[in-house]
């Protein structure tokens, strides 16, 4: 049995609060949340442990999840703005080592960011 956290969630050994799916990609609410609307989107298999990962291969699969992001901040009435962030090793803050995509609106978000 996996000790991913994030393909337990995808699994629905672990819960979450699901926001959305697609057929690839899961959508659901951070455990943490940083913003009004701090939402994770997760390939459903572990196809990558980071954005480092990534390659020609996952193009399809990323389009899913861009598109998927794209509609749930429509959703969440996001328009003045929005920010997606995916975090790559230890330094950049990264805890959780399957693909994950942050999707943050809901307050002005400072650009750089710390
Ligand atoms: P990272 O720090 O790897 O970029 O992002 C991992 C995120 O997963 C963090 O924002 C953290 O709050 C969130 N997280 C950690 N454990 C859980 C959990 O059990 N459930 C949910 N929904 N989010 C989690
Ligand atoms: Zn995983």
């Amino acid at each position: 049995m996996t000790e991913c956290l994030f393909c337990k969630i995808a699994s629905g050994a672990t819960p979450c609060e699901r926001v959305d799916e697609t057929e690839r990609v899961l959508a659901f609410r951070d455990i943490d949340p940083r913003a009004p609307t701090h939402v994770l989107l997760i390939p459903k298999q572990h196809v990558a442990e980071s954005a480092a990962d990534l390659g020609p291969d996952h193009g399809a699969l990323l389009g899913e999840l861009f598109g998927l992001a794209a509609r749930i901040a429509e959703r969440e009435g996001l328009g003045r703005g929005w920010r997606l962030v995916t975090n790559v090793g230890a330094d950049a803050g990264q805890s959780v080592f399957h693909l994950h995509v942050h999707l943050l609106g809901g307050r002005p978000l400072r650009w750089p960011p710390g």
